[in-house]
């Protein structure tokens, strides 16, 4: 068969040396994590994030704390604001005239987009727009963002691939990482700027978003307290470990290359009752479940093709999902104080500390 386009296309050398980028989302779970990559390798960090209550804040300013801690302020600088707020942003970027973007900002979660359309319109959509335009300002050099193997919405492939036409996202959250996709290539079109799409699948280990499964499975089963499942227990998803996507987000900012979308992923799915099972072998305790009907805009299945992100970038994930649960219940059961034989619903405690 013919290569496809994207074989053709001469692979980027990596650019080394220390970087000063400017990293949206860095109080949330990925981009903590992505912070951290780039501190501990040298580079400058200017973060940013509104730390909204999407989820506990109390998470993110014990992500931002870890940071503090661990790197101190000479190579990490934080501004808290709304990224659509274009005064705020405007301010940001002429005060530190970044170089390169990694942009990880975003309301994330396909179910409350359902509910509260507007907000993903102005974080995501509006956000990313004030983002490329002070990318395009200030001549950045490589403009690496977050965008969802949700818009691969109503595919009906077993493995999705970046070559397959998506126009039909299932949920507003969907609709705006597709928008995102669309606007960045209109700014490398027009002004030549380097972009680099990554599509992420379900992201999952330690500082996990506690509205997301592997968190929400972990922290049921571990207090006792019964778990949702949504739909027969057939569902498949294909789950990354952090530390792949650190790895491929990195390596993304590095190579600077026209424009690509590209998934990250680990490349193969896990049923919703396989994963019920390895989250009990390693906590050690029985799942009681509640079984509810599928959710609208929830996709039954996902599959990442991540070969053009191993040709691109040399992205190779690593970590089963075996090992991957494993990790997070370590994580989870050395950050959150234990709690035995729960009898009624409690509130979880907040983290004991900012914890690796
Ligand atoms: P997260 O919610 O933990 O982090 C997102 C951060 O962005 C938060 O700290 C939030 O305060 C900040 N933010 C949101 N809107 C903002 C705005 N308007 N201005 C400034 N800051 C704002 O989510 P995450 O899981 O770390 O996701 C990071 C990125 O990856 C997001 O773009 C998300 O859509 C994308 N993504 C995540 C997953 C996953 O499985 N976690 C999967 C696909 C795509």
């Amino acid at each position: 068969a013919a290569p496809s386009d994207w074989e053709r296309i001469p692979k980027v050398a990596p650019h080394n040396g220390t970087k000063t980028v400017l990293l949206t989302g860095a109080a949330g779970f990925i981009g903590s994590h992505v912070a951290e990559g780039l501190l501990a390798r040298g580079d400058t960090v200017i973060l940013v994030d509104e730390v909204n209550d999407y989820y506990d804040v109390r998470i993110k300013e014990s992500n931002l704390q870890l940071l503090q801690e661990t790197f101190g302020s000479a190579r990490l600088r934080i501004y808290r604001g709304d990224l659509a707020n274009a005064s705020f942003i405007s301010r940001v970027f002429a005060r530190e005239k970044p170089e390169w973007v990694c942009h990880l900002a975003a309301r994330a979660g396909v179910r409350p987009s359902i509910q509260n359309p507007y907000v993903y319109l102005n974080s995501n959509i509006v956000g990313t727009m004030r983002l490329l335009e002070l990318s395009r300002i200030y001549n950045i050099q490589n403009f690496v963002f977050a965008s969802s193997s949700s818009v691969y919405g109503g595919s009906q492939s077993t493995l999705f691939s970046e070559d397959e036409r998506v126009d039909r996202p299932i949920s507003p959250y969907a609709a705006t990482k597709k928008s995102c996709e669309l606007m960045a290539y209109t700014y490398h079109h027009l002004y030549g700027l380097p972009v680099t799409a990554l599509r992420f699948f379900t992201v999952y280990g330690p500082r996990g978003r506690p509205d997301m499964a592997p968190f929400k499975f972990v922290d049921r089963v571990s207090r006792g307290l019964p778990l949702q499942q949504f739909g027969d227990g057939s569902s498949s998803r294909d789950y990354t470990y952090i530390s792949d996507i650190v790895d491929g987000v990195v390596r993304a900012i590095d190579r600077p290359y026209d424009y690509q979308i590209l998934n990250l992923g680990k490349g193969s799915g896990t049923k919703l009752i396989e994963f019920i099972k390895l989250v009990q072998k390693y906590t050690g305790k029985n799942a009681t479940i509640q079984y509810l009907p599928d959710q609208a805009g929830d996709v039954p299945y996902t599959c990442a093709d991540v070969r053009k992100a191993e040709h691109f970038l040399g992205y190779k994930p690593k970590v089963s999902f075996e090992e991957g649960i494993r990790l997070t219940v370590e994580w989870f059961s050395k950050t959150y104080v234990p709690q035995q034989s729960v009898k009624k619903e409690t509130k979880r405690s907040s983290p004991k500390t900012a914890s690796k």
